[in-house]
């Protein structure tokens, strides 16, 4: 098969390859994660050297022969390149692509995945929302879309709704759960509880009600567990 398409594309890896060639890993709307070699871009003056760079997305042509996809031209659209200005942020934004690596799937578009990618790195490179916020956001976010968020209305295990029991969080067990199903539970704040459920389904641009959130260092950090669990059992 010989195949020659143009995708949306998100570099979330790249590694070099022979003396002036890149393999790059793509986040892409329309194929999911992919995988392409990226031909001469580290010789000088050629014209996919930003091709092959991590947060660089723009439009890919793939061309795909004997079993393996080829980088022949790119459109960058954006680079946000103020994260290489910024160590911290740039930290946070490489976490986030090692994460986006982790839930992509080979050969089924991904939409929303990279809706998501696209907005969270656009507020970490051209805003100051708080990054705690930020990172909250899209990681609860990359739960719902990638169908594995956390429970957080009421219990995983025997369903009984955040209005009748009090709630705790056990990352092993779906998120929120009663004390009679997990009596190990981490205690869980009604306002953490209330993020972990609502922000995951609000548009991203809701972040900047997190920004400076008493309770947003707590939903992190079962955010955290959650995600550490649930990652590396689907990776
Ligand atoms: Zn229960």
């Amino acid at each position: 098969m010989v195949l020659n398409e143009s995708v949306s594309a998100l570099v979330i890896r790249r590694a070099d390859w022979r003396d002036y060639d890149r393999i790059v890993t793509l986040l892409t709307r329309e194929r999911g994660r992919v995988e392409a070699a990226v031909r001469g871009c580290r010789r000088p003056k050629s014209e996919l050297m930003n091709a092959a760079e991590p947060f660089v997305c723009g439009q890919y042509q793939l061309y795909f022969n004997h079993g393996r996809f080829t980088v022949t031209q790119c459109r960058v659209t954006d680079g946000f390149y103020p994260l290489r200005e910024d160590m911290e942020r740039l930290t946070l934004g490489a976490a986030w692509l090692r994460l986006l690596e982790e839930v992509s799937v080979p050969e089924e578009p991904a939409g929303e995945l990279f809706e998501l990618a696209l907005s969270a790195l656009t507020y970490l490179a051209y805003s100051d929302t708080d990054q705690s916020a930020l990172d909250l956001m899209f990681k609860l976010k990359l739960c719902l879309v990638s169908g594995f968020a956390p429970s957080a209305d009421a219990c995983a295990v025997c369903g009984r709704s955040a209005r009748e029991t009090a709630l705790g969080f056990d990352a092993r067990r779906g998120g929120c759960v009663c004390r009679a199903c997990a009596l190990q539970a981490t205690p869980l704040g009604e306002g953490a509880r209330r993020i972990l459920f609502k922000a995951p389904r609000a548009p991203f641009k809701s972040v900047q009600l997190l920004s400076g959130h008493p309770d947003v260092n707590e939903a992190l950090l079962r955010t955290n567990e959650f995600l550490d669990y649930n990652v590396a059992r689907i990776g």
